[in-house]
């Protein structure tokens, strides 16, 4: 991406900081059409967009792709809620999966590698399927909020995604954790169970676990790790998304 569509990008990026979710994901649907795309999992954050979604393509008649990493090792409550919202909402929601069956890559590596290598795992069954699932895209919605992480508060709201050459849309990136469920709870959102028995982040059942008070939403995902992010949103040089400002000093 050149330097003036990075400084373009940050242009826009900076004029959404006041705007709300549903201004920037108007935006990104009329802007990007059918070369818009969405992962999610399905957590709180990624249900609210989608209901959202759902309002912006009742008044627009565009519905913009959104797909889920069906990685085989999601909870049962998500592949359920995935039903539920394609129901409730009337959008077809992808199953993207990898290239092999879990029991055919636990057959290869002589068993699970989620505790022995979770990186090569997340980048078998979530990072080369997600490579593959963009292509033809030219931008992508993501649920991320600045408050999650540390790592995620310099998340600009627009802004370049280098690895996946595409423009990333962070809608929720100025919204709280009490915004999103004040938002679920006034439009009868659904939402995954596990959420109240203490998941605020839900990934892989084998890499997910209940948070304590007082931790933040995603330190039950590798837990006893140092791994903080599956590499969807990791640049090649392992950071999370950089901030328009540092793309564009260094684009030169
Ligand atoms: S989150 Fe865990 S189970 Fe899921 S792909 Fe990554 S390492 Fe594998």
């Amino acid at each position: 991406m050149d330097e003036i569509k990075l400084a373009e990008l940050q242009r826009i990026s900076d004029s959404f900081e006041t705007a709300t979710p549903q201004e920037i994901l108007r935006w990104a649907i009329e802007t990007y059409r059918d070369k818009l795309t969405m992962a999610t999992a399905f957590g709180a954050e990624g249900c609210c967009l989608i209901a959202m979604i759902a309002d912006i393509r009742d008044e627009t008649g565009i519905t913009p792709d959104i797909f889920n990493l069906d990685t085989g090792y999601q909870f049962p409550q998500t592949l359920a809620l995935r039903e539920k919202m394609q129901q409730k909402y009337g959008i077809p929601i992808r199953f993207v999966q990898a290239k092999e069956t879990v029991q055919e890559m636990e057959a290869r590596f002589g068993g699970p590698i989620y505790k022995t290598d979770s990186d090569q795992c997340c980048r078998i069954r979530k990072v080369v399927p997600l490579k593959d699932a963009v292509q033809g895209f030219d931008a992508w919605i993501t649920a991320i909020r600045r408050d999650q992480t540390p790592e995620r508060a310099t998340a600009p709201i627009v802004g370049p995604e280098p690895k996946f050459n595409l423009v990333k849309i962070n809608p929720l990136a100025n919204w709280s954790k009490q915004q999103v469920w004040d938002y679920i709870k006034a439009n009868g959102v659904p939402t995954n169970p596990l959420h109240e028995q203490g998941f605020p982040s839900i990934g892989c059942w084998p890499c997910t676990r209940p948070v304590a008070a007082g931790e933040d939403d995603r330190a039950g995902r590798w837990a006893g790790t140092a791994k903080r992010e599956c590499g969807l949103h990791l640049s090649d040089d392992g950071t999370l998304t950089r901030s328009n400002k540092t793309l564009v000093g260094s684009a030169g």
